[in-house]
């Protein structure tokens, strides 16, 4: 190879390393999953889930999930797919169970800000109404099962009312930021039994945070929605 070709491959691997250089910027720049505005004031869920709670639990626990995600999904078949599908799919795979973390998460704090949205109906109605008395007893028992459920919770996770494959009303937990959409259940309430939830308001008292979020936050309107008759 003469010295003249070697300076000019020197000269054109530089260019390309240059040329790559605004692409890698631009796909950092333009995450696939982002964070949904919060529906509501930071003061809005106040006194039961206090201002600083929300800006910390919204602004910093939620919004650092999309971040993980999103540089966690970069270049994989992740990255082309709905959050709820990515949720599924890495229940699915154990080796996975990093994006499940954060996509999980993501997606469970979705339905979380969602279902506290103001205006709604204060109890279910209707048909959802009449399947949480057949199924669950009614919707004090119902409280109290969720209640009860997040208590069970040890560590941090969920507490949930879904709906099962077969239409029938459940409370479960899960474990961590994995959602009940990848046991095949229909999410229609989600509580959120992180300290980071709750305990600049409530401390340790767990089951006061859950009944207070039950009794003075839940959009039925939202869960109803989210319930297939
Ligand atoms: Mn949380």
């Amino acid at each position: 190879m003469t010295i003249h070709r070697r300076a000019m491959l020197a000269v054109f691997a530089a260019s390309a390393a240059t040329l790559a250089m605004p692409r890698l910027v631009r796909a950092q720049g333009t995450p696939k999953f982002i964070q949904p505005p919060l529906p509501y004031s930071d003061t809005a869920l106040s006194p039961a889930i206090g201002q600083q709670t929300v800006q910390l639990h919204y602004g910093k626990h939620h919004a650092a999930y999309y971040a993980n995600l999103n540089r966690l999904a970069q270049g994989k078949d992740y990255n082309d797919m709905s959050l709820i599908d990515v949720v599924k799919k890495a229940s699915t795979i154990p080796a996975d169970q990093a994006i499940l973390n954060q996509a999980g998460q993501c997606y469970n704090h979705e339905l979380y800000w969602d279902q506290f949205k103001p205006g709604g109906a204060r109890a279910p109605a209707g048909a959802l109404a009449a399947k949480i008395d057949s199924d669950l007893e009614g919707l004090a028992k119902t409280k109290e099962a969720l209640i009860a459920a997040g208590n069970t919770v040890f560590g941090s996770g969920w507490a949930w009312l879904v709906q099962n494959g077969d239409g029938k009303l459940a409370i479960t937990t899960t474990p961590g930021g994995n959602n009940p959409v990848g046991r095949g259940m229909t999410p229609l309430l989600g509580i959120d039994v992180w300290e980071h939830a709750y305990y600049l308001d409530f401390q340790n008292r767990r089951a006061d945070h859950v009944k207070a979020v039950l009794d003075t936050l839940v959009n039925w309107d939202v869960v109803a929605a989210r319930f297939k008759a």
